[in-house]
């Protein structure tokens, strides 16, 4: 079974009449659970959990982080290849409706330039972005770009337009070994009005990229909702839904988990309902406990405070010093930002502080030269 035909057991309003129904001694008996059903992972998000229950849930959640993934933080970095993209996502600095921003595809010299940047401040591991662009920025550059950059770096990761698997197969026999892939919204009504043309419009086809990813043998695969865009409790149960469903499908790959929030009136767009620190805290620690070994991430989106209180509950990896325009890191403005970020510190500034509470920073966990010595 897909999972696009998982999700059509769960309608939206059967759940949220669940949420409802949720009641006190639900959520407790959740909270004593040794592995969590969906079910339970639902009552651990519903809005009823008190501050009580909410202080169990982030001491359990804490300890099993502290079993699986003792007190490491990965860090990474992003890399924005181009910003042309035929979308129009209505809520991103890239949509295809904005006439205002100069569009640029870097070259090779400025991809070295903006690499070798990253390489300099220690990472070991990048995320290449793109927008969607076939012509200016298809599988055959990024197959380049990956060709281009992989014996300066241990992990080269991607998050950009959904492939089929036999691209995703091209990209990892040239050295790719994650992919980020956010459904954006699961809600597949809202979907067409956020995404209303474009090749990302086709809401079942990116739905199932991370699968297609799987099945060509990505090691890490990512996902989650932009929370905010659609209605927050039910995003939040299918990403748990679904990441739950790529850990049993794929056993090998590791799947992690993201929670990009958008804030009131990003780019322009005004959120459908507004996460609150609590609600993503709340959220963490539940898939903290419903997928125990489970990357979760932490972008520069959430400032810098916020960043430092959720280290201990479940986050396993962050960006640092990030930029979001394509060739901003070495350019003097970059050309155009994705979205705006909140924590400014540099990789240096994170380095010392996830130091001072007693965290390493790990700059490379992986080498696929670990695949090379197998075969
Ligand atoms: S979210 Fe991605 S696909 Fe959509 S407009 Fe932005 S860059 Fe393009």
């Amino acid at each position: 079974m897909s999972f696009f035909d998982l999700l059509q057991k769960y309608p939206a309003t059967e759940l949220l009449q669940r949420f409802e129904q949720v009641e006190t001694r639900d959520i407790d008996r959740a909270l004593t659970r040794s592995k969590l059903s969906i079910d339970d992972f639902l009552c651990l998000i519903s809005p009823k959990i008190s501050d009580s229950q909410i202080e169990t849930l982030a001491g359990i959640a804490h300890r099993i982080t502290s079993q699986r993934f003792g007190r490491t933080i990965l860090l990474y970095a992003p890399l924005y290849l181009s910003n042309e993209c035929h979308n129009g996502c209505k809520y991103c600095g890239f949509s295809a409706d904005n006439h205002d921003l100069r569009r640029k595809t870097l070259n090779d010299d400025e991809i070295l330039r903006e690499a070798e940047h990253l390489h300099r401040q220690g990472f070991r591991h990048i995320l290449l972005l793109t927008g969607e662009a076939p012509e200016a920025a298809g599988v055959d550059f990024i197959e380049h770009v990956v060709r281009l950059l992989s014996k300066r770096f241990s992990s080269l990761s991607l998050e950009v337009f959904p492939m089929s698997r036999e691209e995703y197969q091209r990209l990892v026999d040239a050295g790719v070994d994650g992919l980020t892939l956010y459904q954006e919204t699961y809600d597949q009504k809202l979907y067409p009005d956020l995404h209303p043309y474009g090749p990302k419009s086709d809401f079942k086809f990116r739905l199932e990229g991370p699968e297609r990813a799987g099945q060509a043998g990505l090691r890490r695969i990512g996902i989650g909702a932009l929370l905010g865009l659609g209605d927050y409790l039910t995003d939040a149960f299918y990403t748990g839904l679904h990441a739950r469903y790529l850990m049993q499908r794929f056993w090998r790959t590791q799947v992690t988990i993201s929670f990009p929030r958008l804030r009131p009136a990003e780019g322009g767009f005004t959120p459908r309902s507004f996460v609150s620190d609590r609600q993503l805290t709340q959220l963490i620690c539940a898939l903290r406990l419903l997928a125990p070994d489970a990357g979760l991430v932490l972008s520069t989106r959430e400032n810098a405070e916020l960043r430092d209180n959720l280290l201990p509950l479940g986050i396993t990896q962050m960006s640092a010093g990030s930029c979001t325009a394509p060739g901003g890191y070495e350019g003097d403005e970059g050309e155009g930002e994705q979205f705006t970020i909140s924590d400014h510190r540099t990789p240096e500034e994170i380095r010392n502080i996830l130091a001072e509470r007693g965290y390493e920073a790990v700059w490379k966990d992986w080498d696929g030269a670990f695949v090379d010595q197998r075969t």
